[in-house]
């Protein structure tokens, strides 16, 4: 064990090698020894044995005729330390009793201090663009809003006045674009608050099952243009009314919901919504919205939450958007101290799941029996048919042929009324049902999607029945 113990030749090398200035002095302040780095350091190499402390230190130990003040120099843990040329740094610094005499470790912390101080100096930049750019949106949000709203207003009034045909269709399409663009200045505006940790979330009472319905009604014209069901489960131990901020759930919920019916085109949309815990006055709910859709690969699935981030250029190009509603929909869940999670697969369906916590509302009886469910469902079609799904993709099988079969049948009534929006939506449909099948058929049913696109009445008829022949063809003759 001796022989492991420093010995006072090992002491001197550490000390000679050490990244802190080490001083030996005694009582009167005398410097009797200097390591490499304070000799090179304070710029008196050798000759800083014949110095005194006070002359690295003028400002914090100077005592004229008096004794040197090693108590001063024991209780400073900091420091202006100067070299010879006059300049000098900071330092934090100890001093130990070592027998008769004292020593001094002392570290330059002058980078470290250049650091922080850049920090903060970038931590107040960036505050200051980020207000800045706030400012700016809110600005710019504003001043687009008014716009907006008054093509909105100016076009409701001139359909009120009973306009009918192309007019008409012409009007819908622009009051649909000003849905959408109020929609995109929101969701910039929500981003810009959050961001700006701005955001506060209400606290009042509202109707559970009224708001769920009303997230649904929203979305219901899109869901049934596109011949999709959707089914609403409530466990009925949810009670009635709730205390929390409606609005924002309801976004959460109509976000979900709306990407849902964005990215399916074929099968159903299902809410589940349970309760999890319930503890005093505090309740703790779990949805899960589920689609047949296009479905998100793991890849994707890293970059979703993240603002401005779709999972592909082309979906950007045919669906639209920001890439910022799962984003603000992720900030929003967790201001309701809850968390959001995704399972999917591609090409299958997606399912989000988050919980939201909520507060009983204290006014009111619970109106609702436990073990009773809330159910809604639309009148699309036989929800067995959607039991196996991969089968209606598959092209030739009986499920195949009627979904088919029954999109056309939708599709000819769309194009004789020239509602082409949601001809488009069947044609798109049809494009999807037919994939695996035969050249022929998919060349046909990818030019009718391509005329209903362009609204032409005549190249569509045309191309519809060239498609239905080729139809009777392939699968009529098997
Ligand atoms: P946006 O505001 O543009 O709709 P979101 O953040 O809501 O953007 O969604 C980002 C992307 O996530 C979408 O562009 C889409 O690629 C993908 N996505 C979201 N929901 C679904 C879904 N239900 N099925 C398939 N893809 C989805």
């Amino acid at each position: 064990m001796e022989q492991d113990a420093l010995q006072g030749e090992d002491v001197c090398r550490f000390m000679e090698a050490s990244l802190e200035i080490i001083l030996k002095f005694d009582n009167q302040g005398r410097i009797l020894y200097g390591n490499a780095l304070a000799q090179e350091d304070l710029g008196y190499g050798e000759k800083l044995t014949q110095l005194k402390l006070d002359v690295l230190f003028p400002g914090e130990l100077h005592h004229e005729n008096e004794d040197f003040p090693v108590e001063t120099l024991e209780k400073m843990k900091e420091g202006m330390m100067y070299r010879k040329n006059g300049t000098c740094f900071p330092v934090r610094m100890t001093t130990v009793r070592n027998g008769e005499n004292y020593l001094l470790f002392a570290i330059n912390v002058a980078k470290r201090i250049e650091t922080e101080r850049k920090l903060v100096r970038m931590k107040e930049e960036m505050e200051e663009t980020i207000k800045v750019r706030n400012e700016f949106v809110a600005n710019v949000t504003h001043e687009l809003r008014t716009p907006v709203n008054g093509i909105r207003g100016h076009v409701t009034n001139l359909l009120e006045a009973g306009v009918t045909g192309e007019v008409k269709s012409t009007l819908d399409i622009i009051i649909r674009c000003c849905e959408n663009m109020s929609a995109i200045i929101n969701n910039i505006l929500d981003f810009s608050k959050l961001e700006a940790g701005k955001f506060v979330i209400e606290q009042k009472e509202f109707n559970f099952y009224e708001m769920v319905n009303h997230a649904v009604e929203t979305n219901i014209t899109a869901i049934n243009a596109k011949g999709l069901r959707i089914m609403v489960n409530i466990d009925k131990s949810i009670p009635e009314y709730l205390v929390g901020d409606q609005l924002r759930l309801t976004q959460i919920l109509n976000n979900l919901l709306s990407n849902a019916v964005k990215f399916t085109s074929v099968g159903y949309i299902n809410i589940e919504v349970t309760k999890t815990v319930q503890f005093d006055d505090e309740i703790e709910l779990f949805f899960v919205v589920s689609d047949t859709g296009i479905g998100i690969s793991p890849e994707e699935k890293d970059k979703l939450f993240k603002s401005f981030s779709q999972v592909d250029a082309s979906i950007t190009r045919k669906y639209g958007g920001t890439g910022l509603g799962l984003s603000i929909t992720k900030q929003l869940i967790e201001l309701m101290h809850g968390t959001i999670h995704l399972d999917s697969e591609k090409g299958k369906g997606s399912s989000f799941s988050f919980s939201v916590r909520m507060h009983l509302s204290q006014n009111r009886e619970e109106g609702v029996k436990a073990g009773e469910r809330f159910e809604f469902i639309n009148q699309n079609q036989d929800m067995s048919q959607y039991d196996d799904l991969e089968k209606i993709f598959l092209y030739g099988t009986q499920e195949n042929q009627q979904e088919i079969t029954s999109k056309m049948e939708k599709l000819i009534i769309c194009l004789e009324v020239e509602a082409w929006d949601k001809a488009e939506a069947f044609a798109h449909n049809i494009k999807e049902l037919v994939e695996q099948g035969p050249r022929e058929v998919k060349k046909s049913a990818f030019r009718m999607e391509m005329n209903v696109r362009k609204a032409n009445y005549e190249k569509s008829m045309e191309q519809y029945n060239n498609l239905k022949s080729a139809l009777m063809e392939n699968i009529g003759g098997k």
